[in-house]
């Protein structure tokens, strides 16, 4: 197929057959020359991937239905394809033959969020001192800085973990994470987090995450107006700040070794005494201490509250692999591109500068879009997670728990959306479920 027909089915957005897609775009992309990176030498094709007519009776699994996110993703084939890898960043999709501009390594992953965590926090800083116009400059700096905050403890932290954020000593990798981050220790996370986060207790009234949801006023059987209007509440209140602040430096206080519950403290001891010498308090204050706070308080409450469907309850004649895999779902940001020429096109482009492109620097960080996928391996390789995620579909066929409602695309909105949808439609919780949310976690 030419270029042009492929674009023209792309911009109808009527995708029946995504694999013939696929492989058309693979064809197209060999036309253009691109060259072959996916193995040394770089000259032969490689054998992974059959291209062109031979896809087509490559022995494999027969593939699920094609999804209205996989839909939005294949619009944006549209667009250049120099922007291509912008996309699959931004969507946390990748097209079905793309290859990686490169196969990031963990320690790739975050040397790279350091670099840019300490250049963002100079912009912030100077943008907030320089004031003026420059304060335009400190929103998207901030944003920046909040994100890779987060990166620090939801990626590495998380993955430390799962002993996979470096190859060795992941436990004291995550406990420069968290005390970078002023968040839980290492020692805590790693119990928490494989005692009841992946285990048949995630969601549940067990689990201390849907305890903190709960104490914050989103329970079950909720009218959904209600709920959307806690949320913004919960945001701006700062009762839930405190709260939030006053969990973290506790868990600090309390909880791991003796140096462990120092480090925190002294780092930040350390750049407070660093800003006051160089007289740039008043930078460190808005490029440090303001994303740290209340920046990451937000961002991790919004990825929290559309993480995964809090307090569902397993449907008639459901496997409990199958409601274990409903609990969570892939979170893909981006609208379909629009017919050229519309007034649509102003709008797409608005709705991408100001909500899906701060979502997916300020909360939706890392491997975060593809959390089905973690949920599904918990020590796949997160550092290419989109890429990941496209293969294992591609490998396990109609054998992947994957349904319509198991990709969820479009804004932040419509994720929150999707979680408080769920927990509004539930009944309200169950005696039993009451008594349990005030045991603590056992
Ligand atoms: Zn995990």
């Amino acid at each position: 197929m030419s270029a042009p027909a492929l674009l023209q089915r792309c911009n109808n957005i009527v995708v029946n057959d995504y694999n013939t897609l696929s492989a058309d775009h693979g064809a197209v992309t060999k036309q253009h020359g691109t060259p072959d990176t996916s193995h040394p030498g770089g000259s032969t094709p490689p054998t992974r991937r059959p291209r062109g007519p031979h896809r087509h009776h490559a022995k494999r699994a027969p593939s699920p239905p094609i999804t209205d996110a996989q839909r939005m993703r294949a619009s944006l084939a549209r667009l250049p394809r120099w922007t291509q890898p912008s996309w699959t960043w931004l969507t946390g999709l990748a097209l079905p033959l793309e290859e990686p501009l490169m196969r990031w390594t963990p320690l790739g992953r975050t040397i790279m969020t350091l670099c840019v965590l300490v250049v963002a926090v100079a912009a912030a800083g100077t943008a907030a001192t320089a004031g003026g116009a420059w304060w335009l400059a400190y929103p998207p700096a901030a944003l920046i800085v909040v994100g890779r905050l987060r990166w620090l403890y939801i990626v590495g932290g998380h993955f430390a973990t799962h002993g996979t954020f470096v190859k060795v000593r992941n436990a004291l990798a995550g406990d420069i994470a968290t005390s970078l981050t002023f968040t839980q220790p290492f020692a805590t996370y790693e119990r928490e987090h494989a005692r009841f986060h992946h285990s048949k207790r995630l969601g549940t009234a067990q689990d201390p995450d849907s305890k903190f949801i709960a104490g914050l006023g989103f329970l079950p059987g909720t009218a959904l107006r209600v709920l959307r209007r806690r949320l913004l509440f919960t945001v701006l209140s700062p009762a839930f700040h405190w709260q939030m602040l006053w969990s973290r430096l506790k868990a600090n206080l309390t909880a791991g070794k003796a140096a462990r519950r120092l480090a925190p403290f002294v780092l930040l001891t350390l750049f407070s005494t660093v800003a006051v010498r160089l007289d740039l308090l008043t930078g460190f204050a808005f490029g440090w201490l303001l994303p740290l706070t209340f920046g990451y308080n937000i961002s991790a409450l919004l990825q929290f509250m559309s993480e995964h469907r809090w307090f569902r309850l397993r449907q008639a004649g459901e496997s409990p692999r199958t409601h274990n895999a409903k609990l969570t779902f892939g979170r893909f940001l981006g609208d379909a591109l629009p017919q050229e020429g519309g007034p649509s096109g102003a709008i797409w482009l608005v709705r991408l500068l100001f909500l899906h492109l701060p979502a997916r620097v300020a909360v939706l960080v890392g491997d975060l879009p593809q959390h089905d996928l973690h949920h599904l391996r918990p020590k796949g390789d997160w550092a290419n997670a989109a890429f990941t995620r496209r293969d294992l579909i591609e490998k396990l066929g109609d054998k992947w728990p994957r349904g319509q409602d198991d990709e969820i695309h479009g804004s932040l909105f419509r994720m929150l959306d999707e979680v408080l949808s769920g927990l509004s439609e539930r009944e309200p919780l169950r005696p039993e479920e009451r008594e349990e949310l005030h045991r603590p976690p056992r």
